[in-house]
């Protein structure tokens, strides 16, 4: 069975421009996307390519350079391969509307080389152990990473994505938000809904008895 059976039962392609996709492969080196996605919340899509498909994370925080973070990561349906080129509107109605738009892309690789064993061989053992570790070479996301999963009986799909300490490592405050584009379809979808939020549209505030 395909691991997109997941991905494709959520999904309505004759009205979603997402990609309806099969399995495939990029050339000699494996691909990574991080998609910011403004959705009923707004969230990173943390994506990974492996077995043909990308494996994929929702990161409501987004990414961090920093090593002192500990970024929760939702594990979701594997997404197909051409996913990691999508950017527009998924309509309303349809699962994930909003609009999204690439944040980060490149290539990736494992981090601990076994002589003679391929990346993927070595990343799919470390993904079924819950523990990945990889180097990526993106545009604003460089150096070692992990995902590990979490243990605790209740964390489910709960993974945390976590920056190692290494030369492209900061120490200061690190918010993937400040490194988006101002005017993007994406940003102005997170601007409308705190305006909406903002709005005086009374809402029942609960007041603490005095
Ligand atoms: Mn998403």
């Amino acid at each position: 069975m395909s691991t997109l059976s997941s991905y494709k039962k959520k999904r309505n392609f004759g009205s979603t421009k997402e990609p309806e996709g099969t399995i495939a492969r990029s050339g000699k080196q494996l691909r990574f996307v991080i998609q910011r996605h403004a959705a009923s919340r707004l969230h990173y899509d943390f994506r990974l390519e492996l077995e043909g498909v990308l494996k994929s994370w929702a990161v409501p925080k987004g990414p961090s350079l920093n090593p002192a973070d500990k970024r929760l990561a939702m594990m979701v349906e594997d997404h197909p391969y051409d996913y990691r080129t999508f950017e527009g509107t998924i309509p309303e109605g349809n699962y994930g509307a909003g609009e999204v738009e690439i944040w980060d892309e490149g290539t990736y690789e494992a981090l601990q080389k076994e002589s003679r064993k391929r990346d993927e061989t070595l990343l799919l053992k470390e993904l079924q152990q819950g523990s990945l570790k990889f180097i990526l070479h993106g545009k604003k996301l460089k150096g070692e990473f992990a995902l590990v999963k979490m243990k605790t009986e209740d964390a489910g799909n709960a993974w945390l994505l976590i920056k190692h300490k290494d030369d492209y490592a900061v120490t200061t405050k690190y918010d993937a938000e400040k490194f988006t584009n101002k005017t993007s379809k994406v940003t102005k979808a997170v601007k409308a809904k705190a305006a909406r939020k903002a709005s005086p549209k009374k809402q029942a505030v609960k007041k603490k008895p005095a």
